[in-house]
């Protein structure tokens, strides 16, 4: 009898179940395949029992790898239409972001809108750290969020948010503070890390554990109507440590609880570090590397600061004092007023 295979018409014996026709066809890694069957999918288990019919499509649908459009299911081929027709996207680039994993440090005012966005152009894992509890005033700019959040765990909330959004995404969730302790085990399962932290510990914290384990990231800071951003491939470009060698004494640098912030700078700058995120992903497009990105609302100018690598770099430098992760290279006792991870 005749089948319709990957839009190819082959004679195959008759009444072949599925699980005969992907040993007849040599398909690699049979575990990994889904099977479409005249546009329904094939569970895994009924492999065995399902026989084809004569003029029956059969489709192969890889994870990885390019190819033809019909590797996406339907419904995300529709989900995803508007940046598949992108010729930086394509099926290709959406394959890779369901390949990708990302964490995201505080699920705040930055994280937010990154986690978001991230969610909705499909990538496929996101983790989210963060120990606070949604509180009132954090509705002005923390858009995972609604009023009958308030007193919620955030990570509990968010979770339940992005699956609305988007339930083909992993949303792994962390109710922990981003620490010495457990960093480095929790980065290891990551592709590319988002800082959308407030405290300058939780700053450089996250510096210093991306480079000990080779993650890049993206760093920003947020403060009134001002906002910075630069992405890091540690040991290659320009580090936090580098143009900021230590946290600030206590009490230098306002928070955001001390000297307020506009909202939707949180919106602006957590969205660029979701755009940067991607880009990595997909390998298009050039980074923020050895470029700050200075963004300021009040004046609505921007400019990028041509950055280098610092040979002194207590961190990535030819000498470096920090040689290990440790909390005490980022201790920076926290300002009164400013309680939690997330900005
Ligand atoms: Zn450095």
């Amino acid at each position: 009898m005749e089948l319709i295979i990957n839009g190819e018409t082959k004679e195959v014996p008759p009444n072949i179940t599925v699980e005969k026709l992907l040993e007849r066809e040599e398909v690699e890694m049979p575990q990994y395949v889904s099977v479409q069957l005249n546009d329904s999918f094939v569970e895994r288990e009924l492999f065995t029992d399902t026989e084809l019919k004569p003029g029956d499509r059969v489709d192969f649908l890889y994870y990885m790898g390019g190819g033809s459009e019909e590797e996406l299911p339907p419904e995300e081929v529709e989900r995803y239409s508007r940046q598949l027709i992108l010729k930086e996207v394509g099926l290709k680039g959406q394959l890779k972001l369901r390949q990708s994993s990302v964490l995201i440090v505080g699920a705040g005012g930055l994280g937010s809108p990154a986690a978001f966005y991230l969610a909705a152009a499909g990538v496929g894992k996101i983790g989210l750290i963060d120990y606070d509890k949604v509180e009132l005033h954090n509705l002005q700019r923390q858009i995972l969020y609604t009023t009958q959040d308030v007193g919620r765990f955030k990570v509990e909330a968010a979770l339940e948010k992005l699956k609305e959004l988007n339930s083909d995404v992993e949303i792994v969730t962390y109710r922990d503070k981003f620490s010495a302790d457990n960093a480095l085990d929790i980065l290891k399962d990551y592709q590319f890390v988002i800082d959308a932290t407030d405290g300058f510990d939780s700053k450089f914290l996250i510096n210093d554990a991306c480079y000990f384990a080779g993650k890049p990231f993206i760093h920003a800071g947020i403060l009134r109507f001002e906002g910075q951003t630069i992405t890091v491939i540690p040991g290659v470009t320009t580090c936090y440590r580098c143009i900021f060698p230590a946290p600030p004494p206590p009490g230098a640098v306002p928070s955001c609880a001390q000297a307020g912030i506009l909202g939707i700078l949180g919106g602006i700058i957590g969205t660029i570090e979701a755009a940067e995120a991607i880009k990595y992903f997909l390998g298009e497009g050039d980074l923020l590397l050895n470029r700050l990105l200075y963004f300021n609302a009040k004046e609505m100018h921007y400019h990028a600061v041509n950055t280098s690598r610092s040979p002194s770099c207590p961190l990535c430098g030819e000498n470096p004092s920090i040689t290990e992760l440790d909390e005490e290279n980022v201790v920076c006792h926290s300002a009164e007023g400013e309680t939690g991870e997330s900005s």
